[in-house]
């Protein structure tokens, strides 16, 4: 009896397809509410970095959201990343090609005054560090330092090749009254399996649009910023410090805690002694807690089920208390100038 058949076959589709619509729809109610269900950074009490005058000769430093850093001594500016163009989600999930957005750069140079930036430095090559250097550096003439993949970043922005400079291990670089010295660390294992997400090098000028898994980690550096009126120590990933930091002496860690919780607690423990402990930092501000898919200047933690960065304060906290009871953490203010060693260099 064909007919009934028929019927039972019609009716078992539309049943699926009605379970298939409530799972895609509960599905994706769930994950929204996932990605939209962040800690409050309010719940992390630490003081601000104690206030001070910005006499000539004081180093200062302003964050942009993730690991993007502009020190300045007045005389000599260095850009610690160049990330100002900030994917969309959905460019990152769809892996759309993306380019540098030239008019959030135009406008960042211009408002925050980067008129005399000496040199552009990333942590490492991954596009949220290293996205923007090549059309940074193409309005500034500023070098770029770096691996030999964000070298080969910088050539597909077409920066002409005496402002590229491919770091050695431990080398100093001088630029005004800074110091930087570059240290070949690691980056944390944050991906499948203790894995680095997009891991490997760029070895031929990289042409954008790319999508984001284009850009390459390519090493990664400890970047230790000397100055004669102080010394700060970048560690943009949280993978552990350079054994090399075991002769620096620190005034100020910026640390990087990105998917840091994943990892686990006694790892967290290493990573702080590693930066932290070792180079006796009285000041500490934590990074790279930031959901980088938000526009430019929007700071908002990532989702819960990434990190919750309130926890992780909380390690920090307990670990400081521990091993460094002489230093304060902070977390920085998005585009506040922050003077870092108030007093002025003796002339040389
Ligand atoms: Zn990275």
């Amino acid at each position: 009896m064909p007919l009934p058949n028929l019927q039972r076959v019609r009716t078992w589709v539309l049943r699926t397809a009605v379970a298939a619509v409530v799972v895609v729809t509960v599905g994706s109610a769930a994950l929204v509410w996932l990605w939209r269900d962040r800690p409050s950074l309010a719940d992390i009490d630490w003081p601000p970095y104690p206030p001070a005058e910005s006499v000539p000769g004081a180093v200062a430093v302003t964050w942009f959201g993730v690991t993007t850093l502009l020190f300045d001594d007045g005389e000599t500016q260095l850009l610690i990343d160049g990330f100002f163009s900030r994917p969309s989600l959905a460019d990152v999930l769809l892996r759309r090609p993306v380019d540098s957005d030239a008019t959030t750069i135009n406008f960042v140079l211009d408002h925050y005054r980067m008129r005399r930036l000496a040199a552009i430095i990333p942590v490492h090559s991954h596009y949220d560090h290293a996205m923007d250097v090549g059309a940074i550096a193409n309005r500034t003439s500023a070098s770029i330092l770096g691996s030999e993949t964000t070298a080969n970043i910088a050539r597909g922005a077409g920066v002409p090749e005496d402002q590229i400079v491919v770091v050695e291990d431990g080398s100093e670089y001088r630029f005004g009254r800074f110091t930087v010295t570059m240290l070949r660390s690691s980056h944390a294992p944050i991906g499948w399996g203790g894995s680095v997400p997009y891991a490997g090098t760029i070895d031929a000028p990289l042409e954008m649009p790319s999508p984001v898994s284009a850009w390459r980690e390519g090493g990664s550096y400890t970047i230790v910023v000397a100055h004669p009126s102080g010394t700060t120590v970048v560690q943009g990933s949280a993978g552990l410090g350079s054994k090399a930091l075991r002769d620096v002496r620190a005034d100020v860690v910026m640390l990087g805690i990105g998917l840091i919780e994943g990892l686990g607690r006694r790892y967290a423990e290493q990573y702080w002694h590693s930066v932290v402990t070792t180079t006796a930092a009285k000041h500490v501000f934590v990074l790279h807690f930031d959901d980088f898919t938000r526009p430019f200047g929007e700071i908002a933690p990532y989702p819960r089920v990434l990190e919750n960065v309130v926890d992780v304060a909380a390690w920090l906290q307990e670990f400081r208390d521990t091993w460094d009871r002489d230093t304060r953490l902070h977390l920085p203010v998005f585009g506040k100038r922050v003077v870092l060693y108030p007093l002025a260099p003796a002339a040389t």
